[in-house]
């Protein structure tokens, strides 16, 4: 969605305007209790009575979706006002949408879908009323994602799957999935691959919820036991999905500023920092990991500003997701240990499920940065192979 643009200035005509809107916006529409449990987030989204509350908000004011055009009730944002909203946004400890609606599956509707998906599914996004989740790995494939093998057969209008996807985050929250399936076996594992927009209430669907370690319930196992979708439910051509699901992670990649999640890792980590005073040592930890946090800023303004983050530049998006994802651990890291013996926290509350601060879950949440979104060691693997061209 981000298209190329001039490189930034240190300022443009209309920054100090626009920053004063955002100001005000966000002085008027974030509450007290939209900041806290902006402040308790540790992974994708906020949690989600305040994610949906802060999405309606947004949504009325017109700016839930930054990438998206205008002809589609986007803000049509250059790239430079995007990554500037995220960081204010950031800075005031604004919660986090649950936004693969926003992020992933709408720019591709916008860009392949048919006229009859637009005018189905885009308002819902945008309006919050439709939350999405990913099907793309399984049991069997994730860094090899081409080996997956749920199936879906036709049978009369619809496509019959039956299978099983894992880590598939909010798949208890949403009520819309987009999955990849297997509809032929080919040569190259890509080909016979299709993407499938999924209702979440299909008769034959069950979430399994996925607990983990830090007691908290993000991500699911999702069955499929002939779970009838429409053809009218495909994006793209049969056996042609793997070229859909590219383009959405681009899209994802390119609509998603990384710096506003490591800005809000750092204020957590300056809030523990705050209570529990560690020594002069880690005065001098912070000051380095905050210049490379500043560095990090500046690199991602000014590729998404020269249009390398949209995804067609791997080397770039490869770059910037190993580097964010490293220094979001190491903030994750200084946070935990700012809280010293008491980011162990209590066993178990009075529910019997483990109680662990805040710092600890951030931890533990960042832990897993460098496995979604295509592992750190398959980036690298990419960033290597362009290396030797
Ligand atoms: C928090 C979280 C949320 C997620 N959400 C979703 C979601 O919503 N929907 C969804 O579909 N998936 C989701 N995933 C799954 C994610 O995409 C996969 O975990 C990821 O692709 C890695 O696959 P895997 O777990 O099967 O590990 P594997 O692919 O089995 O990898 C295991 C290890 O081997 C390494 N490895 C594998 N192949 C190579 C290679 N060729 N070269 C070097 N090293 C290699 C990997 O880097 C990793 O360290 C999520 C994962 C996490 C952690």
């Amino acid at each position: 969605m981000s298209s190329a643009a001039e490189l930034p200035a240190a300022h443009e005509d209309g920054d100090a305007h626009f920053l004063a809107e955002i100001r005000a916006f966000l002085a008027q529409e974030l509450s007290e209790d939209l900041r806290e449990a902006g402040k308790r987030t540790t992974g994708f989204h906020t949690e989600i009575a305040a994610a949906r509350e802060w999405h309606t908000r947004l949504y009325r004011r017109g700016w839930i979706a930054p990438g998206w055009p205008r002809e589609y009730g986007g803000c049509g944002w250059s790239v430079r006002r995007r990554f500037l909203f995220e960081q204010e946004c950031a800075r005031n400890d604004a919660p986090i949408i649950f936004g693969t609606g926003i992020r992933s599956i709408g720019p591709l509707m916008i860009a392949a879908g048919t006229a009859a998906q637009k005018a189905r599914y885009l308002e819902p996004i945008l309006s919050g009323e439709d939350l999405w989740c990913q099907g793309f790995s399984e049991p069997g494939a994730g860094s090899d994602l081409a080996a997956l093998t749920t199936r879906a057969e036709i049978e009369g209008d619809f496509y019959v799957v039956t299978g099983r996807k894992i880590w598939t985050t909010g798949a208890h929250l949403a009520n819309r999935m987009f999955a990849l399936v297997r509809t032929a076996r080919a040569e190259r594992p890509q080909e016979g691959i299709t993407f499938l927009l999924i209702d979440m209430d299909s008769p034959g669907l069950t979430v399994l919820p996925v607990v983990t370690i830090d007691g908290e319930h993000d991500f699911n196992e999702v069955a499929f036991d002939e779970v009838r979708v429409p053809i009218a439910n495909r994006i793209g051509e049969e056996n042609h999905g793997w070229a859909m699901a590219k383009q959405l992670m681009r899209f994802a990649r390119s609509n998603n500023t990384t710096t506003g999640s490591l800005r809000r890792a750092w204020r957590l980590m300056e809030r523990e920092v705050a209570r529990y005073q560690p020594g002069p040592d880690f005065a001098l930890r912070m000051t380095e990991v905050s210049i490379a946090l500043t560095a990090m800023e500046a690199l991602e303004l000014h590729l998404l500003a020269a249009g390398r983050l949209d995804g067609e530049d791997e080397m770039a998006s490869s770059l910037m997701k190993t580097t964010a994802t490293e220094l979001h651990q190491k903030i994750a890291e200084l946070a935990l240990e700012a809280s010293g013996p008491l980011a162990r926290g209590s066993e178990h509350g009075a529910s019997g499920a483990p109680q662990m601060p805040l710092a600890t879950r951030k931890y533990f949440a960042t832990r897993a940065a460098t496995i979604y979104s295509g592992t750190n060691e398959i980036h690298r693997n990419i960033m290597a192979r362009h290396l030797r061209q």
